[in-house]
């Protein structure tokens, strides 16, 4: 359904050109959870940014259900590493956005929502009072109340504490297996990546490029001290050592 063809992005900066995406080729199907997973600087953000029609000018086609991706659009959902929240909204308000929950359809799908993301109780509180993981399960519902057809999240939860983050894990699964919606998650940690993949994309630096597509045929949920997963997460890993320089930091337990 997603279908990325011969993507080529460059950007012209004073000291020449900078290639941030070489030759991407790539099908993402309908309801799959696609992670992205490299270093710093291989085009992830770059990649998801075309996806979301939020830059037009690359070589190579991107469509999205046989449609050519032409801008920015409701059909994709973006999620940035910062929630980006209206301070002066509520948690309920802004998850409703620019519709009216005196609208009774929009009043149940987010109530629904704040269900899913686990902010019951919290609907009328602001954005100030609410942790980092908070904040960024209100933008995840906010975005799906658009029921996009596929979520784009870039780093979602980098900015959060180790178990905020593995509990935003298992919130995020949980909205994907209730909802199936397609999900294309960056991400620079190989246990995360790794844990919510159905297909870990392995991406490399200068110029970016995709350098193995591996699948995760692990079922869900996924035990992270279980030998299948440890047996995995170094199959990926494996990759990365590939490489002469250390990638990134792979974490302990390894
Ligand atoms: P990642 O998200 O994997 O860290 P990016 O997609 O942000 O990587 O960047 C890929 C490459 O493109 C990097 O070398 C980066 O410096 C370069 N780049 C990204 N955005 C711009 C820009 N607006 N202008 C110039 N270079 C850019
Ligand atoms: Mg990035």
């Amino acid at each position: 359904m997603l279908v990325i063809e011969g993507v080529h992005k460059s950007f012209i900066v004073p000291a020449g050109e900078v290639v941030a995406l070489r030759d991407i080729q790539l099908q993402v199907e309908k309801g799959e959870l696609v992670t992205f997973l490299g270093p710093s600087g291989c085009g992830k953000s770059t990649l998801l940014k075309i996806v979301a029609g939020l830059d037009t000018s690359y070589e190579g086609t991107v469509r999205l259900n046989g449609r050519v991706i032409a801008g920015p659009g409701i059909e994709k959902g973006f999620i940035f590493q910062e929630p980006r929240l209206f301070p002066w909204l509520t948690v309920e308000k802004n998850i409703a956005a620019n519709y009216s929950l005196r609208d009774p359809q929009v009043r149940r799908q987010v109530d629904e929502l704040v269900e899913l993301v686990r902010l019951k109780g919290f609907e009328k509180a602001y954005p100030r009072e609410l942790s980092g993981g908070m904040a960024q399960r209100a933008a995840i519902a906010r975005a799906l109340l658009r029921k996009p057809e596929v979520l784009l999240l870039d780093e979602p939860f980098g900015a959060l504490d180790a178990f905020t983050r593995s509990h935003m894990q298992e919130v995020l699964l949980d909205i994907w297996e209730n909802n199936r919606t397609t999900m294309l998650f960056v991400t620079h940690d190989l246990d995360e990546a790794v844990f919510l993949g159905q297909k870990v994309v392995i991406m490399d630096p200068r110029p970016g490029h995709i350098r193995k597509v591996i699948r995760i045929d692990l079922p869900y949920p996924r035990k992270r001290a279980g030998t299948a997963f440890q047996e995995m997460r170094s199959r990926v890993l494996g990759e990365f050592e590939k490489v002469e320089e250390p990638a990134f930091d792979v974490g302990a337990g390894i």
